[in-house]
């Protein structure tokens, strides 16, 4: 920095050496003259003022070194012209020397240097005493003046010795600039005329209205500062990063003298900040863009397509067939390996202005831009599944995948991308549903289907209100004996406008949307006033008849469940031994503590548990022992598979068999053929239900059959 100072004091010293003005303020006419011809034959330029306020207005368009003055004046004095002077930042270096016609007492000489004059001379003086008291205070004020910018420069400079110091002086027009501004850019001596071209002509033209935007409101006074970040050509060609700091400084009117500051190289910022938003929009381990800029560029490409419906594009959805066997044998980093690889050929497969983003662990997206038919779309979603379909040689390993792919075409007429991704998410599911490698487009049926299935979720809402939950009840017969021994009770739901609508259709959607919970205490309660209905009326036999309700998983996530069916018990009068709870597989499998404490204090209450559809899920009676399940029920298409002469039984009869040497019973369902009938009785199975013996039956229907006490048929 000392070097920018030494330069500036060079610069100010050469620049105002031939203009050194003094103004010379007297009342007197002759003695005016005198001091002016004194003062001009010394060297200096010399200008006259009658009085402090003529004075004051060529002090501000002259800016003289050195005022002398008389003391007293007419109007303003030299000793208020000194004060209102000082008063001024703009003359903050200019020295001020007070001559008086008259003997001045010790008072008013104290009072002249407290106003802030830097020097008395009394009358009568020497004429040689005042050119050498003059001589003196025009160099302090030169040194001053120097000192005072050096000074702001300091100032400025101690933001950063890496900043570069500019100084823009406005009367001439004339910038200064340091040599490490200079260096910043690569500019030498040479290129460098001084004035503001130098800085501004190197601007880039998009940064540059702003800049002169900003430089112009300063000047004006719109703004107290300036901090602008803007291009600037190196001299290497290349552009640069810089932020520009300034500020401006004025005179006692406003006017404004210079603006000054500093000048900081971002680009290193500007770079990290760039990798830093590269970062947050890309996938580390593929360089894929990633979810949320993939969203960002579909928004983009939905807005366009729907003020312009020639700007049609297609989304893929696509999902890794496979993916995570692969990455559970051979190991994460070989899973890892086959991403990258499988980014690499989704990315050869497509043109370069679509886009192939990893939308989150084995999913990926692309945007293919262009495509004018759902057709194209398929053919697309063709090509991209057998470049995936060669096999991938990951260090040792060759290995095969696929992908199933869910597509979605812009003429749909989609409202924002994430409506387009739902549909292109519903197009990959039902391509998953069909097997591995396959695509279906989000056409007609299965926009249909999915606006069936909203409605459905808002119809759900509303049937807990209107209490359009109903319940049916199946029979569940003795094999051995072929009497009622219990009842499965089952929903239906009477939708106002579609009649019956059974469980298969809505319970899914109930599970999905958690109101399977209250579907399932409406339930409960129900089946069990019904229970007590029956066995309280004359004429039903003797015999204690189960009721057996069904409870959804997320039933057994909901911590009062225990307490909500010991309350329906007391409230209903119903005992715990005439109430079985069918779970399914997915409760066991939960693994969570609070489950399978809930599952032990129902059997303690002595709810026995049934587990239902036993064979279509993770089917291990092995791990059946450690919970207190009293019966397992074999899933109908085991059941509906045996033929007459015992053929495709195998299944069933391990079952029951197993399921014996756990000490449970077992409950065959869907029960439709007689031979299935014999045969399971056969095996040694207790229970059964099915069409064989009774379809489920309304209240009044399941009523009439107790009352028949019908026997089954033989
Ligand atoms: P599930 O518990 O296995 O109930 C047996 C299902 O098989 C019933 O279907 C019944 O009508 C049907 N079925 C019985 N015998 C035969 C037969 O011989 N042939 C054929 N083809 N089908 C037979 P439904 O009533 O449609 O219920 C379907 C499923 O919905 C039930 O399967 C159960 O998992 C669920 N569900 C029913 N009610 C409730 C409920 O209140 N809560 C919960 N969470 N799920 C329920
Ligand atoms: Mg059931
Ligand atoms: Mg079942």
């Amino acid at each position: 920095m000392s070097r920018a100072v030494t330069q500036s004091t060079a610069h100010e010293l050469t620049n105002s050496s031939s203009e050194a003005a003094v103004l010379v303020v007297d009342d007197t006419p002759d003695r005016l003259e005198f001091l002016e011809l004194l003062l001009k034959k010394a060297g200096y330029r010399v200008i006259g003022a009658r009085d402090g306020v003529e004075a004051l207005e060529l002090a501000r368009r002259w800016r003289p070194l050195l005022i002398v003055s008389d003391v007293n004046m007419p109007r303003v004095g030299g000793i208020e012209l000194s004060r209102t002077l000082r008063a001024d930042p703009a003359f903050a270096s200019t020295s001020i020397l007070l001559v008086s016609a008259l003997r001045v007492d010790d008072a008013s000489a104290v009072e002249g240097l407290r106003a802030g004059a830097d020097d008395y001379l009394e009358a009568p003086f020497d004429p040689m005493r005042l050119v050498a008291k003059a001589a003196r205070l025009v160099e302090r004020a030169r040194f001053e003046a120097a000192l005072r910018e050096s000074e702001e420069r300091y100032a400025l400079a101690a933001r950063g010795a890496n900043d570069g110091l500019w100084d823009w002086d406005l009367n001439s027009g004339r910038v200064y600039y340091s040599a490490r501004w200079c260096e910043m850019l690569g500019l030498g001596s040479a290129e460098m005329r001084g004035g503001s071209a130098d800085w501004l002509s190197r601007v880039h033209p998009e940064d540059s209205p702003n800049l002169a935007g900003k430089i112009a409101a300063l000047a004006r006074g719109a703004d107290t500062h300036l901090e602008v970040e803007h291009r600037v050509r190196h001299a290497d060609g290349s552009y640069r990063w810089m932020l520009t700091r300034g500020t401006i400084v004025r005179d006692a009117t406003g006017k404004a003298l210079r603006m000054a500051g500093s000048m900081t190289d971002l680009t290193e910022r500007k770079r990290l900040e760039e990798q830093l938003v590269h970062d947050a929009f890309h996938d580390a381990l593929t360089g894929l863009p990633n979810r949320a800029l993939f969203m960002d560029r579909l928004g983009r490409a939905v807005e366009r397509a729907k003020r312009d419906e020639d700007c049609c594009f297609a989304l893929l959805f696509l999902d890794l067939d496979r993916f995570k066997t692969i990455n559970d044998s051979a190991g994460h980093q070989i899973g890892d390996h086959l991403l990258t690889q499988v980014a690499t050929r989704l990315e050869a497969c497509v043109r370069s202005g679509d886009t192939v983003a990893r939308f989150g662990g084995d999913e990926f997206t692309v945007l293919l831009e262009g495509v004018n038919s759902a057709d194209d779309a398929v053919k697309m979603a063709d090509r991209v599944q057998d470049c995936l379909s060669p096999a991938f040689s990951l260090g040792c390993h060759e290995l095969y995948t696929g992908a199933s792919v869910g597509i979605a075409h812009s003429a749909t007429g989609f409202a924002s991308a994430e409506e387009m991704l739902r549909a292109a998410n519903i197009a990959l599911h039902r391509a998953k549903a069909e097997g591995r490698g396959r695509h279906r487009l989000f056409d007609a049926a299965l926009h249909a289907r999915a606006s069936a299935l909203l409605r459905l979720e808002t119809d759900l809402r509303r049937a807990e209100t209107r209490e359009e939950y109903g319940v049916e009840y199946q029979p569940i017969i003795s094999l051995t004996d072929g009497a009622v021994a219990g009842f499965e009770a089952l929903v239906r739901w009477r939708h106002p406008e579609r009649g019956v609508v059974y469980p298969g259709e809505f319970i899914p959607v109930a599970e999905e949307t958690g109101r399977v919970t209250r579907i399932d205490r409406v339930v409960l309660t129900e089946a069990c006033r019904q229970a007590m209905h029956w066995r309280n009326l004359a004429g039903v036999s003797a015999r204690r008849l189960t009721m057996s309700v069904n409870l959804s998983a997320k039933s057994f996530l909901l911590p009062d469940l225990t307490e909500y069916v010991e309350r329906t018990l007391q409230e209903t009068g119903l005992s715990p031994e005439e109430l079985h709870i069918e779970i399914t597989e997915s409760v066991l499998l939960s693994e969570s503590e609070a489950v399978r404490v809930t599952l032990f204090r129902l059997r303690e209450m002595g709810i026995a548990l049934h587990l239902d559809d036993f064979g279509t899920g993770y089917s291990s009676l092995s791990y059946l022992r450690r919970f207190p399940i009293s019966a397992i029920k074999i899933d109908r298409s085991f059941v509906q598979v045996v033929g007459p002469d015992g053929e495709n039984s195998q299944i069933a009869r391990a079952v029951i068999t197993l399921a014996h040497s756990l000490g449970m019973e077992v409950v065959a369902e869907g029960i439709e053929e007689r031979h299935q009938f014999g045969q399971l009785r056969e095996w040694g199975c207790a229970y059964g239900q099915g069409h064989l013996f009774s379809k489920p039956l309304d209240p009044d229907r399941a009523r009439r059959l107790l009352e028949e006490a019908s026997a089954p048929p033989s």
